[in-house]
């Protein structure tokens, strides 16, 4: 029996699982995935950028810990000798409603405690002079790194503390008891006082196995990238990004300098028929009924037909694709754009059609479960894991293990697995 079993080895499970032996010493520990390594999925296939926190609602999770993530993720970095860049980012208006879109974002900065400076056209080009806009805004504290790197380096240190990592391990059943959870996989079955998941594009079904009802569905949106050619790996000095459209959830296709040097176009956002589905090509019939099945998500598609519709055709026609970067980006073509593996984001969808905005978290007698954490979750990975042992410590303090409760047993030092 496990003191606790995480399931999900992306950045967000590796985080929790780095803290919570480091709180819990001596606590037996498993995290269980289902792919042969860590990050295969939205943590190994994202952007890499270090988010500063301009854009988020100022007091939800996803402001306070965006700011608060900026600096761990760069400390862990700095202590795990892992290359970062504070290359810092550039938002650029090129209309007069962006430009007024763009002053609401100005204010929302403030509010939000960021470090920023606006910048007139002329100031702006002289930053980027291969960059056109009316205005913009700099913000010197986003920086890139690989969260594929990041999140090998929280499993070094779990495992270094004790912890245990089972790959290949696809959880399929669980079942809730009073003293604990039964988590069968592929690889055997595992029991745990509690359980964690942390299961990103599978976060409503981790639920659903417990019987309960998530309250949310998990929308799969592709993002797809270009690699722009490598004579232009330093068209830019900062990060590039379009002000977005305040009713859209994405930030729009941005130029992305990549920490091994190459610079990125993207990721659009384009409704996927397959959950872990990376290619186009890539349809999952039962995936797709689900999608088409699901009320909340039918009347997203209605509420955003035109900007799904135009996402799917710029998909389709790099034609399309391009003229977005060319408003802030004159002079690519389209021979400059090379293939770039894309990505799939799990967005949760309340039953009436709302896009969550926040991190969202599910606790039951026994388990937590992560199930809204779209970005910007991994700059936000150290504090969402500082987030969820919180929940432990006050799942625990409401627990009796053999008529003893873990809390005291935690307090007074033994191990936790003999209690
Ligand atoms: C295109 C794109 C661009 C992004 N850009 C950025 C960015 O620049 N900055 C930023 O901060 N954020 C960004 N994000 C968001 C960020 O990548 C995610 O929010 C973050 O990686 C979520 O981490 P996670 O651990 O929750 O999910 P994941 O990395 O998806 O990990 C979940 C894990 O759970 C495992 N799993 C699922 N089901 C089971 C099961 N039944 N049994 C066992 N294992 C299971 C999966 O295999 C997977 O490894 C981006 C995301 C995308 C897709």
């Amino acid at each position: 029996m496990y003191d606790f079993v995480i399931v999900g080895g992306g950045i967000i499970g590796m985080s929790t699982a780095m803290q919570l032996i480091g709180v819990y010493p001596d606590a037996r520990i498993v995290l269980l995935e289902k792919e042969v390594g860590p990050a295969c999925h939205q943590t190994g296939h994202n952007s890499g950028v270090i988010h500063a926190g301009v854009y988020y609602t100022p007091g939800s999770l996803k402001a306070k810990f965006c700011l608060e993530g900026n600096r761990a993720t760069k400390a862990f970095c700095d202590e795990n000798g892992i290359r970062y860049d504070t290359c810092g980012k550039m938002l650029v208006a090129t209309s007069e409603l962006e430009m007024q879109r763009m002053r609401a974002l100005w204010d929302r900065t403030e509010a939000n405690g960021l470090e920023r400076y606006w910048l007139s056209a002329e100031e702006l080009h002289e930053r980027e002079p291969n960059i056109v806009g009316l205005g913009g805004i700099l913000v010197p504290s986003s920086g890139i790194v690989s969260y594929t790197e990041v999140t090998q380096a929280m499993s070094d240190r779990f495992r270094a503390a004790g912890g245990e990592i089972v790959y290949n391990a696809e959880v399929t059943a669980l079942r809730e008891h009073a003293q604990g959870v039964i988590v069968t996989t592929t690889a055997g079955d595992y029991e745990g006082s509690n359980l964690i998941t942390c299961s990103g594009l599978m976060a409503d079904r981790l639920v659903k196995m417990l019987g309960v009802d998530p309250g949310f569905i998990i929308c799969p949106f592709r993002g797809e990238y270009f690699r722009l050619a490598p004579q232009h790996n330093h068209i830019v000095n900062h990060l590039i990004y379009p002000i977005p459209d305040p009713a859209m959830p994405f930030l729009g296709v941005h130029l992305t300098r990549m920490i091994d040097g190459s610079v990125t176009v993207g990721p659009n956002a384009v409704l996927a028929f397959k959950r872990e589905g990376y290619r186009k090509r890539d349809i999952s019939l039962s995936d797709t009924l689900e999608i088409f099945g699901s009320s909340g998500i039918r009347s997203v598609m209605r509420q955003n037909l035109k900007s799904g519709l135009d996402e799917m055709k710029n998909s389709l026609c790099k034609g399309g694709y391009l003229k977005r970067v060319q408003k802030y980006c004159p002079s690519l073509t389209k021979q400059d754009l090379q293939p770039y593996p894309a990505g799939v984001r799990a967005q949760a969808v309340s039953p009436d059609g709302k896009l969550i905005d926040d991190f969202l978290f599910v606790t039951t007698a026994r388990s937590i479960h992560v199930c809204n954490a779209p970005s910007p979750a991994a700059t936000s990975a150290i504090p969402i894991g500082t987030h969820i042992v919180g929940k432990v410590q006050a799942l625990l303090a409401g627990q009796t293990h053999n008529g003893r409760t873990l809390t005291a047993a935690i307090n007074d030092k033994p191990s936790l697995a003999t209690v």
